[in-house]
């Protein structure tokens, strides 16, 4: 039983699909592994890490796959770009079927049983390898830090002989998991910390990570099915941008991470609020790929608007690709694990098990999963009821795949939650209320921190901070003079072990 491990070619994918921990467990399940030549690289897994594990090196993407009954992937690989392996190999990854029906069909025709790793169902036997779970909690931390490395202020208060600087404002907008781990980052490095979600169930888990909730009576409980969250209604919408535009100007950094499955993003920031924020605030939109949170957001990119910077990367867990990759080749080792007879030493896939049900896609040369498989016909010309296929807005597709002619395709976190096709006029908030007009400058810092810091001030907080009330005075009431333009954001030069992105762009 051979694994073959390919190095990825989408443009700017840094991760790859197995580690050297992941190679010694397969070897220990009886598999032999080729990695192909510099597959880790840019998650800084050198070719002798994997031969150490017990990997052989592959010169050549054919010379990895020949033989191969199974294919570990970040990206979905073009079929082209998998000649030699054995007939009805499993192919297992990221595989984003939404919006590239023809290249599943292509992978159907090649005769590989692909399975989307994005389509594991959420239960509890299959949270080890839930990929959305372990890559968006890594969003929501590189999105804080990504936000502190354009933000040109301090992050936490700061007590010094030549006085006191307030702490940063921190407002996160949807929490659950990416939203969670941004709120818990930003609150270590110091930020006062808020964040708002349509499902009451969130309230909890935000208060208790230390972060005030924001909510209006209005939109109590917007909770749908499986944990996740339902569309809101028109007067949902106008409630919660009155909301979201109270506060908003108020904030430093904002880091947007809000989803409806089967929905384009909720549009919950427009070009009033951000033209509300003062110069140097900061955005990170993490629902970029899904067409965004912001109205101004251009995926893969980052753009300054009136001094404020929007960070609209597509594939943050990418930008921190050896975390990204340990934790994405754990997820499908364990998969992986359940579809191998350890005593046998084979592949044993049991196609009833729920969770390859859950993310098969093709097999036998066919599509077979229920979202893209075409409708079956009978004898007397009746069509079977299928879902229909979903399709991702084609807006949301911000990079181009290199070499092959596969699409540029939206990072894993997208896939499983668009299973319906989106109305055009789906999640846009309506006209809010104007955005409170801009007040650039803060609060004297000293006094303003001592305020705002209020219970949820760090350890370096005083007894005169925690006394003072968490409440913020209307942005109004602030001084007016306008912080100097905010830096120009965009060109950082790549870390050494990142690839080289398109200057403003994601990687
Ligand atoms: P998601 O990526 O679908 O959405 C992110 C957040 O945006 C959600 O919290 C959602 O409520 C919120 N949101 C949607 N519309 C919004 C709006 N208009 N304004 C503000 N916020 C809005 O969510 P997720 O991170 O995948 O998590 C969804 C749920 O699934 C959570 O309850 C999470 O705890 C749960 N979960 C369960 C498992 C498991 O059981 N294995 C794994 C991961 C997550």
């Amino acid at each position: 039983m051979k694994i073959a491990v390919l190095r990825e070619r989408f443009e700017g994918e840094s991760r790859v699909a197995a580690t050297p921990e992941t190679i010694a467990k397969y070897i220990a399940l009886g598999a032999e592994v080729a990695v192909e030549k510099g597959a880790g690289e840019a998650s800084r897994l050198s070719d002798d890490d994997f031969q150490q594990a017990g990997a052989t090196i592959g010169a050549t993407a054919a010379a990895t796959l020949k033989g191969a009954d199974i294919v570990l992937c970040v990206r979905r690989p073009a079929a082209d770009e998998l000649g030699g392996v054995n007939k009805g190999a499993l192919l297992v990854g990221a595989l984003d079927p939404y919006g590239n029906e023809q290249d599943v069909a292509a992978l159907a025709k090649a005769g590989v049983a692909a399975m989307s790793m994005e389509f594991m169902p959420r239960i509890t036997r299959a949270q080890v390898m839930d990929i959305l779970s372990s890559q968006a909690n890594l969003a929501g931390y590189q999105a804080v830090i990504e936000a502190s490395k354009v933000f040109d202020r301090a992050m936490p208060m700061m007590m010094t002989a030549a006085g006191t600087v307030r702490p940063a404002k921190a407002f996160v907008m949807g929490a659950g998991v990416a939203g969670l781990q941004a709120i818990a980052t930003a609150k270590r490095l110091g930020a006062v910390v808020s964040a708002t979600d349509v499902r009451a169930a969130a309230g909890e888990q935000v208060e208790s990570l230390g972060a005030k909730f924001i909510m209006t009576e209005a939109l109590k409980d917007a909770s749908g099915t499986g944990g996740y969250a339902r569309e809101l209604t028109k007067d949902e919408q106008a409630a919660q941008a009155e909301l979201v535009a109270g506060h908003i100007s108020k904030q430093d950094i904002v880091v947007t991470t809000a989803l409806i499955p089967g929905r384009p993003a909720p549009k919950l920031v427009t070009k009033a609020m951000v033209e509300s924020m003062a110069p140097g605030s900061v955005i990170v939109d993490l629902a970029a790929e899904r067409g965004g949170n912001v109205e101004l957001t251009q995926p893969g990119k980052v753009i300054t608007h009136d001094g404020v910077t929007i960070i609209g990367y597509t594939n943050l867990a990418g930008h921190i690709p050896t975390t990204a990759s340990q934790l994405y080749a754990r997820n499908l080792l364990a998969f992986i694990t359940t579809l191998i007879d350890a005593k046998e030493k084979k592949l044993a896939v049991n196609w009833d098990d729920e969770l390859v049900k859950a993310t098969v896609l093709t097999r036998d040369g066919a599509v077979v999963h229920s979202a893209f498989a075409a409708p079956k016909t009978d004898t007397a010309g009746d069509t079977e009821a299928k879902p229909a296929p979903a399709k991702k807005p084609a807006a949301k597709k911000p990079a181009t795949r290199k070499p092959s002619a596969g699409k540029a395709t939206a990072s894993q976190t997208s896939a499983s939650k668009t299973a319906t096709a989106p109305k055009a006029d789906a999640g846009q908030a309506p006209e809010a209320k104007p955005a409170p007009r801009k007040t650039a400058a803060r609060k004297p810092a000293a006094k303003a921190a001592a305020a705002e810091a209020g219970p949820q001030a760090d350890a370096s907080a005083t007894a005169p901070a925690a006394k003072a009330a968490a409440a913020e005075k209307p942005a109004a009431k602030k001084p007016a003079a306008r912080k100097p333009a905010a830096k120009k954001p965009a060109a950082r030069k790549p870390a050494a072990n990142k690839p080289a992105a398109p200057e403003g762009g994601d990687k």
